[in-house]
């Protein structure tokens, strides 16, 4: 039987540092890997779709959740409640996908307590510089706005040292090799190459 099951990895970055285009790109390109839907309390902004970018639900609903169990990892993210919801995650494991948490570091913490095969990936801009810019030209946003959204970059940015690989997002192309690359190399570890090639294993030692 060729059968593995797929591996879990955790991307953060700090807002502006390009993580949402790299994994769409890389999902793009790897049809097989899978990117976790998050619930989440704050505001939906123009282009997000309920159900697509998260399942956006109020405070209450959220709240309810949680008592429920019904989150692998919850935290409150600059003032809105964000969590990965258990139910999805490990069916989408067991057919076979690699699945993405796009989740801050408080998140990455509680997953990789609950589940230690996760792999972590923390995604860095080149210069503080870049990332100013990158958060200035998202919008009209004041001085004051962007200083906070910085501050909350380098609060953010202070946690790579937890992660299994750390990606530079200078040049995207080559960024988004370093991901493909990550997710290629785990696919040839022993364990998953024994899933996979279980038959051809038993002919070849025959
Ligand atoms: P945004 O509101 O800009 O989409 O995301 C803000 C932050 O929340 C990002 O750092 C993002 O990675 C994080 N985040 C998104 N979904 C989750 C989640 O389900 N759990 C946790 N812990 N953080 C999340």
């Amino acid at each position: 039987m060729n059968h593995s099951t797929g591996t879990l990895y955790i991307v953060s970055a700090p807002s502006g540092a390009g993580k949402t285009s790299l994994v769409k790109a890389l999902i793009d390109a790897q049809p097989n890997i899978r990117v976790s839907v998050s619930h989440t309390t704050r505001a939906m902004r123009p282009g997000e779709a309920d159900g697509v970018n998260y399942h956006f639900v109020d405070r209450a609903e959220f709240v309810r959740m949680i008592e429920h169990g019904d989150f692998l990892e919850q935290a409150e993210v600059f003032g809105n409640l964000y969590g990965t919801s258990q139910s999805a995650l490990q069916r989408t494991l067991d057919e076979g996908h690699d699945l993405i948490l796009e989740i801050d570091w408080q998140g990455a913490q509680q997953v990789r307590k609950l589940m230690p095969a996760a792999r972590s990936i923390f995604i860095l801009p080149p210069t503080q510089q870049a990332l100013r810019q990158r958060l200035t030209n998202r919008g009209q946003d004041s001085d004051e706005i962007i200083d906070g959204r910085m501050r909350e970059a380098v609060s953010e940015m202070s946690h790579y040292n937890e992660y299994d690989f750390v990606v530079i997002n200078d040049d995207f192309a080559t960024a988004l090799e370093d991901l493909k690359a990550i997710f290629r190399a785990n696919k040839l570890q022993l364990d998953q190459q024994q899933g996979r090639f279980n038959e051809l294993l038993s002919q070849l030692l025959a």
